[in-house]
């Protein structure tokens, strides 16, 4: 299964928020085995929103949008993603529902809109919140505050679904140009990924669908470069 994740709001390109959604939304996505292919955030607008929903619905299995949802003037994601299934808004009857019964909220209470979602989607109910999330057609729709948006996609993530990877780290105080070589027969004589991540030292990634061949390939590295010890 490959996925995008869109993340939709002004601060995030204002560099006012840090988009910690997209970081969390690609681990839980990955380690339920599902790719992630593209992280893209765009702003607070229909015309921009709709393009990429668009575009990446075409593309990939599935879609995870987050913010921009709620009445406010400037959440303008649900009318986005209906535009891009040239569908219109409409008053949700579960969502109505669903705030009366958990929320305690009448009709008459919610601001406008509230319940407005694209039509003929699938209402995803708002556990830390008010503004409930959508799923339409492989587009899901989450809300941008991250304590809302984690439960949300807690309700659906067994709908992510592919081949489970397995993951270790190898770390290692030499310098990423002098490991080349053995990452190349690490790769060669295992069926495993390689990746490395410099940073204070160097973290080599290797993950593979076999969790013996991975453990293996784990070893053998460990063997051959000069372990990092933490201080
Ligand atoms: P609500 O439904 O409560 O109105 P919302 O879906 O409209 O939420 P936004 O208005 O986009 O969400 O953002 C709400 C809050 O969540 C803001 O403080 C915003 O900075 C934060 N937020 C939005 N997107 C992200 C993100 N990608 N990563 C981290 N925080 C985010
Ligand atoms: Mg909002």
């Amino acid at each position: 299964m490959q996925a995008a994740v869109v993340t939709v709001g002004d601060e995030l390109l204002a560099g006012d928020t840090v988009n910690t959604n997209a970081t969390w939304l690609c681990t839980e996505l990955t380690e339920r085995g599902v790719t992630v292919e593209r992280v893209t955030t765009v702003p607070d607008r229909v015309a921009d929103i709709a393009r990429i929903v668009n575009e990446y619905h075409a593309e990939y299995d599935v879609v995870v949008v987050t913010g921009g949802l709620g009445p406010t003037h400037d959440d303008v994601t649900m009318e986005a993603v209906a535009a891009a299934f040239g569908r219109s808004l409409e008053r949700s009857e579960d969502a109505a529902e669903w705030l009366e019964t958990n929320g305690g909220y009448s009709a008459t209470d919610l601001v406008d809109g509230t319940t407005d979602l694209p039509a003929g989607s699938r209402m995803l109910p708002n556990d830390e919140g008010v503004a409930p999330g959508a799923v339409v057609g492989s587009v899901y729709v989450l809300p941008g505050v991250p304590g809302e948006m984690k439960a949300m996609f807690d309700r659906v993530a067994d709908e992510f679904a592919g081949e489970k990877t397995h993951v270790r780290f190898v770390h290692t105080s030499e310098p990423e140009s002098s490991l080349i070589k053995r990452f190349e027969t690490v790769h060669a004589q295992f069926d495993v990924t390689v990746g490395s991540y410099p940073g204070d030292h160097v973290r080599v990634k290797l993950a593979g669908a076999d969790e013996e061949t991975v453990d293996a390939a784990a070893a053998w590295l460990e063997a051959q470069v000069e372990l990092f010890e933490e201080e």
